[in-house]
C-alpha cells in the first residue's frame, strides 16, 4: 500500500497514553484522573450551555481568562488557554526551542515526542540515582528547559528556590509543568511576575476533575502569551469548546469542593504509601496524586499484569531505570483498600 506520510515523520514514535480498556469495569488507577466527579456547579454549567452548541465558542476565552487571572493573582493578558495542557506543550515546543531544550531522562513522555515532532534538539539530563533532579545541571542551559514539578512518574518535587535559580540562569524559555502541583506544596506561579522566560503550565485534568473536558492553561508574561496566541490562531482558534469554557469558570467558583477532594487525595496518598512500605515496597516521596513504587519481591511487569487480571489498572513503564516500578494513581480510600488487599493476595500466592 502507498504511504503518503511526510518523510520526516516516518520514524516518529507517537506518545502512548495510558490504556482506557472498555472490556469491563476496572478500578482505574493508571492515568492520574481524580476519582471524584466535577462539582455540581460544573455539571450545571455544562447542561445550561448545551442548547447554545449551534454557536462557536469565544476564541479569546475572555470570561475564563478573567476568572483564572483573579484566582491566580495575575492579569488576563498573562493567561493562555488550551485544549488540555498537552496542547500548550505542543505550541511551546513549536514556538520557542530553536536552540534546543533540556529535560530529564525520566519525566513526562510527551516532551520527547514533541521534540521529535518539531525537530527540536533535546538534551536529556539523567535524574540522580534517587530520581531527584540536580538543579545545577540545568543552570546556564543554552536553550530552553522543561521540568514537570512535581515530576511524573516519580511524584518528586523540586523547591521553588531551585526552580528560580534555573529560570534566572537559563538562556531561553523555562517551562514548569505544574500538572500535579495542587496536590503538593510548591508552585512557581508567582515567579512569572519576575521572569520573562518562565511559563507555568497547568491543567484541569487532575485536581479539578475535568480530564474529559480537555482544559489547560499557562501563566507567563504578556509577550510569551501573545506569541502562544499567535500560534493558536494559526492552528485552531476555537481550540476550547463552549461546554469546557463554561465548566472552567464554574470550577473556579467551587474552589471549596476541589480543596476537599485534594485533601482526601493527600490523606489517601499517605495511607497507601504507608501500607505499601509495610509490604516491603520502596515508595518515592510524592507530592502528586499518584505514587511510584517498587516491590522487593515482585517485578513491575508482574504486578501490573496480576493487578490488571484482578480488575485494577495501574501504569507500568518499560524504561530501563524504571521498569521495576508501577505508578499508582490515588483513588478513593475504598479503591486503595481494594488495591492493598490485592497486592497482599498476589504477594502471598
Ligand atoms: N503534564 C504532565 C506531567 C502530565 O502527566 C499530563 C497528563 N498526562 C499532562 C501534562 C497533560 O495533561 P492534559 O493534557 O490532560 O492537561
Amino acid at each position: 500500500m502507498s504511504r503518503f506520510l511526510n518523510e520526516r515523520f516516518l520514524n516518529l514514535e507517537a506518545y502512548v497514553p495510558g490504556e482506557q480498556p472498555q472490556d469491563k469495569k476496572y478500578i482505574k488507577l493508571n492515568t492520574n484522573e481524580m476519582p471524584y466527579p466535577p462539582s455540581s456547579g460544573v455539571v450545571n454549567a455544562v447542561s445550561q450551555t448545551a442548547d447554545t452548541l449551534n454557536l462557536y465558542p469565544d476564541p479569546t476565552g475572555k470570561a475564563l481568562k478573567e476568572k483564572l487571572a483573579e484566582t491566580y493573582g495575575v492579569s488576563p493578558e498573562n493567561v493562555f488557554l488550551s485544549n488540555g495542557s498537552d496542547e500548550i506543550l505542543s505550541f511551546a515546543f513549536m514556538s520557542f526551542f530553536d536552540k534546543g531544550v533540556a529535560f530529564a531522562d525520566i519525566t513526562y513522555g510527551f516532551y520527547k515526542v514533541y521534540a521529535e515532532l518539531y525537530g527540536v534538539n533535546a538534551e536529556i539530563i539523567p535524574l540522580k540515582e534517587d530520581f531527584s533532579i540536580d538543579p545545577a545541571e540545568y543552570e546556564n542551559a543554552r536553550g530552553g528547559v522543561v521540568i514537570a514539578n512535581p515530576n511524573a512518574p516519580t511524584g518528586r518535587v523540586l523547591s521553588a528556590e531551585s526552580i528560580e535559580r534555573i529560570v534566572k540562569s537559563a538562556g531561553g524559555i523555562v517551562i514548569i509543568d505544574e500538572a500535579y502541583a495542587d496536590f503538593g506544596d510548591v508552585s512557581c506561579v508567582k515567579l512569572t511576575e519576575k521572569y520573562d522566560n518562565l511559563i507555568i503550565v497547568r491543567t484541569y485534568s487532575k485536581s479539578r476533575a475535568m480530564a474529559g473536558a480537555r482544559l489547560g492553561f499557562a501563566i507567563a508574561n504578556k509577550q510569551v502569551i501573545d506569541d502562544l496566541e499567535k500560534i493558536k490562531f494559526s492552528t485552531n482558534p476555537y481550540n476550547i469548546n463552549r461546554l469546557t469554557l463554561r465548566a472552567g469558570v464554574a470550577a473556579l467558583e467551587d474552589e471549596e469542593y476541589y480543596k476537599a477532594c485534594i485533601s482526601k487525595i493527600r490523606d489517601t496518598r499517605e495511607y497507601v504509601s504507608d501500607e505499601l512500605k509495610k509490604l516491603g515496597f520502596d515508595v518515592q516521596p510524592s507530592q502528586a496524586n499518584f505514587i511510584f513504587a517498587k516491590s522487593a519481591q515482585m517485578s513491575g511487569e508482574m504486578l501490573y499484569s496480576k493487578l490488571k487480571n484482578a480488575g485494577i489498572l495501574v501504569r507500568h513503564f518499560t524504561g530501563e531505570r524504571i521498569k521495576e516500578y508501577i505508578r499508582i494513581t490515588i483513588g478513593t480510600r475504598e479503591q486503595m483498600e481494594a488495591l492493598i488487599s490485592e497486592v497482599k493476595r498476589i504477594r502471598e500466592a
